[in-house]
């Protein structure tokens, strides 16, 4: 089944080139899939030989451990990578890059989801996530996800009011998204570009956007910021080897080169300790964990 296969499939694929922390160890069976067909043999072969299955898109959000990762990896970035406009609606494929999207919908006059610029992420790992901002989130713009079940069969999801909450989809265990249907709005382009700017210039302002990080690593519990309470524990800029918390953004965990997952995930230990000894809140991680 994995002959079949298209696109690409490695073995002892570091990882590490495919994490926006530039930390991983191997995938033992790495797949970039060309096409459904290829993530649907890709899933097939995984069920035959009881493997497990990781999805991975731009990694944007993912600390992957030193050990690396058993069984399939499916890597979607630039796979499904097509955006189509038919009025004010886009169906995009889950490889398509956030960025992208959003300049591509502008070009033709189509706005309303200009908060989500600088988010680094394909269209599925943004759903995934229900990426976003205070000032709105991927869920929003919504009407319909298309994803293939670990068997590889076909399945289309109408999100009700509570399927994208905070950081999270309420997806299908085990599912591949494969793409989705999204509601934009009208507006000029010059418009959008100058909100896009502002936001962008905002961003990078507040974010060590030059570093080796995975965004967030925090949730923010609810009615706080885990940022000010990380910042209050005196934690900026404390440092495991190459890992850092941001001195710009305490919510951030930069690898300033050469750090390990061991070393990101010893300054989250420190800081989960620290936190919940100074506030009584223990913090939740945003990132997304996976490996050995
Ligand atoms: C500098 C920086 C700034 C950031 N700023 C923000 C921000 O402002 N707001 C915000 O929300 N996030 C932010 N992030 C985090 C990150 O950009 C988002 O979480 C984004 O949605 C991750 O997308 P990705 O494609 O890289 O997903 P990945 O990191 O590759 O994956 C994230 C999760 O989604 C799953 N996944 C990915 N694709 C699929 C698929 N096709 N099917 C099933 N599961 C899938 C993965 O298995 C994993 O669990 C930032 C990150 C960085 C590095």
């Amino acid at each position: 089944m994995l002959g079949e296969i298209r696109g690409e499939v490695r073995f002892k694929e570091p990882l590490s080139f495919h994490t926006s922390l530039r930390i991983g160890g191997p995938a033992d069976i790495f797949v970039v899939p060309q096409d459904v067909d290829d993530i649907r043999h890709a899933l097939m072969f995984a069920e035959r030989e009881q493997l497990p299955v990781s999805v991975i898109g731009g990694g944007n959000n993912m600390l992957v451990k030193d050990r690396g990762v058993r069984g399939v990896v499916l890597r979607l970035e630039g796979c499904l990578g097509r955006a189509e406009f038919h009025g004010e609606e886009a169906i995009a494929g889950a490889g398509v890059s956030l960025s992208a999207f959003i300049r591509e919908a502008a070009a033709i006059n189509l706005g309303g989801i200009e908060c989500l610029v600088g988010i680094p992420a394909t269209i599925g790992g943004a759903l995934a996530m229900n990426a976003g901002t205070t000032d709105g989130w991927i869920g929003d713009f919504v009407s319909a996800v298309y994803f293939l079940h670990p068997d590889g069969t076909l399945g289309e999801f109408k999100p009700g009011t509570a399927a994208f909450t905070y950081r999270h989809f309420n997806m299908p265990v085990g599912a591949v998204l494969i793409g989705c249907r999204m509601r934009l709005h009208r507006r000029a382009m010059a418009e959008i570009q100058k909100e896009m700017k502002q936001r962008l210039k905002v961003k990078k302002s507040a974010q060590p956007l030059a570093l080796a990080s995975a965004g967030c690593v925090w949730k923010n519990p609810p009615g706080d910021v885990a940022t000010r309470m990380i910042e209050k524990c005196g934690l900026k800029g404390k440092r495991i080897n190459g890992a850092e918390i941001s001195s710009k953004h305490a919510n951030f965990i930069v690898n300033r080169g050469g750090a390990s997952s061991s070393d990101i995930v010893a300054l989250m230990d420190l800081t989960r300790e620290r936190v919940q000894a100074q506030f009584s809140v223990t913090l939740e991680h945003e990132i997304r964990i996976i490996g050995e």
